[in-house]
């Protein structure tokens, strides 16, 4: 009798505890809180066991055999990726993004054949996003040891307010270069990601780039 509450105790406690520790690693998602970490840990525990066991291992997975791309940043299971390892890509232009995906809708347009440089993020001090947060170390370096084969580097980022504020801090850091700086056109609307704008308007975007001072 005097042991069932103990043992009632220390089961609940651990419960909740595995639970709580669950709910935790999951909020370390961007745009996931409290309830909505909740929901999903009962979801995959309630609904999916087999699904999440799938995610767990397949986050292992990624965290041990993804790394950086070694010449455009990105994330891959190479030292260089598929696109950087396409000796045909033009040397002299680099295109800057922000993510992967928005190099793939920029590949998708098939009119782009220079090389790319991700940042993995963007510019953002109220959430404490830096340089530092981004591959802005790693570009500076690109830049300088290709300094001779590049001749046009295309700010590409978003055209988000911190899309922008990175490609203006990313002008204003690469001007020492010397190189010929360039934004995408005007043909892609203020508030809004790549990968979401349909392919004719990145296009035209790219085709009809502007000089940036
Ligand atoms: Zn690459």
């Amino acid at each position: 009798m005097t042991d069932k509450p103990i043992c009632t105790y220390t089961m609940t406690t651990l419960e909740s505890n595995g639970l709580e520790e669950l709910c935790q690693s999951l909020r370390c998602l961007p745009s996931v809180g409290p309830k909505s970490a909740t929901k999903m840990v009962y979801h995959l525990l309630q609904n999916d066991r087999v699904g999440a066991k799938r995610l767990a291992l397949a986050l292992l997975n990624a965290i041990e055999t993804i790394k950086h791309c070694n010449y455009c940043y990105t994330l891959t299971q190479d030292e260089v990726c598929h696109i950087c390892q396409d000796t045909t890509r033009d040397n002299s232009q680099l295109c800057i993004v922000e993510s992967p995906s928005d190099m793939v809708a920029l590949e998708r347009t098939l009119i782009y054949k220079g090389r790319y440089f991700v940042l993995m993020g963007h510019i953002n001090p109220i959430e404490g996003q830096g340089p530092n947060q981004i591959g802005f170390t790693p570009l500076l370096e690109k830049i300088k040891s290709h300094k001779d084969s590049i001749k046009e580097i295309i700010l590409a980022t978003n055209f988000t307010p911190e899309g922008e504020m990175t490609a203006h801090l990313l002008a204003e850091s690469l001007k020492f270069t010397g190189i010929r700086m360039t934004r995408l056109a005007r043909g892609i609307p203020i508030g809004s990601e790549l990968e979401f704008v349909d392919l004719a308007t990145i296009s035209h975007a790219l085709s009809d780039r502007q000089l940036r001072l």
